[in-house]
């Protein structure tokens, strides 16, 4: 028998090539060029596995056009924040978010609005139909900025019952979600969770401006 079969086998072949081109960390180079990049870099959705690419400010400005049919959408970097929209109890109740904060977002592929919320498997679709949110959207025409795949309405239930609701970029959801999965503790995630989900939205609050006079795109 030859032998050379067996040393290219698939796996070793994989073996090797990890081990000669270690990975480098993410975040350290653009995923589309391998251009170095920092620690604050800008990201790009891929439309079809919905995940999140680190970019360079050059590759980053090709999907900047929304209208563009293209498979990636450059995520934009404002935060807003809705001041006339109080999200009532009724639109809370329908979507039986248990941990108070919800991410909303419409998906251009399925043509629909996604609801989901952090935990401790990371991010879980809300399975309800969303009718209350389809007229909290109808009856607020400001929310109509709201860019698909990219942005997402973050919603937060206060102590009374009602709600706050921000426009949030869709990666600084994705960066919530991680570290709510690695901190969380029991039902309503515990302490640390709760101390990291009080400090993104003092992050959120600092960063926002007043949606009011955004005109629609
Ligand atoms: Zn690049
Ligand atoms: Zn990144």
């Amino acid at each position: 028998m030859i032998a050379a079969g067996r040393s290219a086998s698939p796996a070793s072949t994989l073996l090797r090539l990890t081990r000669d081109r270690p990975r480098p960390p993410a975040g350290e180079r653009c995923e589309m060029c391998a251009e170095p990049i920092g620690e604050s870099h800008p990201h790009v959705v891929n439309l079809d596995s919905r995940a999140l690419m680190c970019g360079c400010r050059a590759c980053y400005l090709l999907f900047t056009d929304e209208n563009a049919e293209l498979r990636y959408r450059a995520v934009p970097e404002r935060y807003l924040y809705f001041a006339g929209l109080t999200v009532d109890g009724r639109a809370w109740d329908e979507l039986q978010i248990p941990v108070g904060l919800a991410f909303l977002f419409r998906n251009s592929v399925q043509d629909r609005m996604v609801a989901f919320y952090p935990g401790p498997a990371g991010a879980t679709e809300s399975e309800l139909p969303l009718d209350a949110w389809a007229s909290v959207v109808e009856s607020s025409p400001e929310l109509a900025v709201l860019r698909p795949d990219v942005e997402a309405l973050l919603i937060r239930r206060t102590a009374e019952g009602e709600g706050s609701c921000h426009l949030v970029p869709i990666d600084a959801c994705y960066e919530l979600v991680g570290q709510l999965r690695r901190l969380w503790r029991g039902f309503d995630g515990g302490t640390e969770a709760r101390g990291a989900m009080d400090g993104f939205f003092a992050r959120v609050a600092d960063r926002s401006r007043p949606a009011a006079g955004i005109g629609a795109p």
